[in-house]
């Protein structure tokens, strides 16, 4: 008898990084498995310890992309798949947004110089985490997901969609997939990471002369806003120093900036925060910060109207004038939801944006989230104490601000910054 072929097209998970590769695969083997899985009624205890682990000899199979050898883990894979769909997110989106195309080297490098990537269709973020940081992710795992469920997933704490581990050449990576905080098609042409300075900072290095504030003019909120500043201006200095391409002008501060919305997206915002941040604190996290982005809407459209006459001109000089697009190419998915208009977005993807109000001198779109949230308090001090010693024997006095204080101050700091 004759065999039927289905059609059906080899995904090849063609990236310039054999790590890649492996994530792509791993998600679209991890998206299927689950696919033939039901969905519980309620998530039982030990989901939130289980994982699936998968050993992969391609031997010569797809060997331009694949390494011959690889081993894939996802951590908890039912709670992930959980959290997605009440973040929600379709699975078979998802493995769309990772699998069509190769994810996208950013230009934004991580505080550690980690590695960090978005989904081709940039609305997620893959990045490069710690075997700590996954311990620290089964630690809070559990208490997470309880705090999604009770806020319907309207937070602006990362919003954590898959884990894995990944082992090629006998190293193992581990990943980690978030939404990404900026918008999947709104450029974002300014970016800061604020966050409040801890004693440790102020200890270690001395107040230059030029990052002395002008004196309070009185009062306690001015003098409590000064030390912030310091503290700001610190956590700057620190990332100036270390080179990061993103960080230039981060100085939210000096740069004058400030966030204009309306006073009930400011109430619901600051709403949110204070629920995040105080979750946090129970779980005794801190050093977080609160990524922001700006889209300037002229601008954006100044900046395309350019882009177009780019690529007219281009077209202008090659013979293939007039074949236009297929509709179903891959370049058009990224844009198959309605047009929208310039500012305009869709709040079920860019979840973070806000817009500004009728007063901003400019008409712009903010995205607002915290990142960043997995450094715990005594694996601070750990690390802290250990610093110290080298430095200045055993015995040093370890000062640094606790996770309540933290959330205090930081949540202090964001609300002056949103006018
Ligand atoms: P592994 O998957 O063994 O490479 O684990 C990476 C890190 O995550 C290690 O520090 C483990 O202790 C931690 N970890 C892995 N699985 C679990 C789990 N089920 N519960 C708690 N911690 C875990
Ligand atoms: P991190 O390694 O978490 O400190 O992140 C470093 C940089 O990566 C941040 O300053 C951001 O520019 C970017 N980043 C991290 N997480 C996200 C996210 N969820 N969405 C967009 N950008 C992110």
């Amino acid at each position: 008898k004759k065999k039927h072929f289905v059609a059906q097209k080899v995904k090849l998970f063609r990236a310039s990084d054999p790590l890649l590769s492996v994530v792509m695969w791993g998600v679209n083997h991890s998206i299927n498995e689950l696919s033939h899985v039901q969905i519980p009624i309620m998530l039982m205890p030990d989901d939130f310890k289980a994982y699936s682990k998968i050993k992969v000899d391609n031997h010569l199979f797809n060997k331009e992309n694949m390494p011959s050898h690889f081993k894939f883990k996802e951590y908890c894979p039912l709670v992930f798949r959980n959290l997605r769909e009440r973040f929600g997110i379709d699975d078979q989106d998802f493995l769309n947004s990772l699998t069509r195309s190769a994810p996208l080297n950013s230009e934004a490098q991580g505080r550690s110089g980690a590695r960090f990537h978005t989904s081709y269709d940039k609305r997620y973020v893959i990045k490069t985490i710690s075997s700590e940081d996954v311990a620290e992710m089964h630690n809070i795992l559990k208490k997470y997901h309880q705090f999604i469920v009770e806020c319907h997933g309207n937070t602006l704490l990362p919003q954590f969609l898959g884990m894995y581990r990944l082992t090629v050449d006998g190293d193992e990576t581990y990943m980690i997939v978030t939404r990404n905080v900026f918008s999947h098609r709104l450029s974002v042409y300014k970016k800061y990471d604020l966050k409040v300075g801890g004693e440790i900072f102020l200890k270690e290095k001395p107040p230059q002369p030029e990052d002395v504030p002008p004196r309070p003019k009185s009062g306690n909120v001015q003098q409590r806003l000064q030390t912030l500043r310091i503290a700001t201006r610190f956590y700057c200095a620190m990332k100036h120093a270390k080179e990061l391409p993103t960080y230039k002008d981060n100085d939210f501060i000096n740069d004058g900036q400030k966030i204009h919305i309306d006073g009930e997206n400011k109430k619901m915002f600051l709403e949110k925060l204070r629920k995040d941040v105080e979750f946090l604190a129970q779980l005794k996290l801190m050093d977080y910060s609160l990524l922001v982005g700006i889209h300037d809407v002229e601008r954006a459209e100044q900046e395309e109207v350019e882009s177009e006459d780019n690529e007219a001109e281009e077209e202008g000089e090659s013979d293939g004038g007039g074949i236009g697009t297929p509709p179903d190419s891959p370049s058009n998915t990224l844009d198959s939801n309605k047009p929208l208009s310039p500012g305009e977005f869709d709040p079920t993807i860019d979840v973070y944006a806000i817009k500004s109000n009728e007063t901003a001198p400019r008409k712009e779109v903010y995205f607002m989230a915290v990142i960043d949230i997995l450094q715990h308090y005594d694996a601070k001090k750990k690390a802290a104490h250990a610093a110290k010693t080298v430095k200045h024997g055993a015995g040093a006095e370890i000062s640094t601000v606790n996770p309540e204080q933290y959330s205090k101050r930081f949540y202090d700091f964001i609300t002056t910054i949103l006018s």
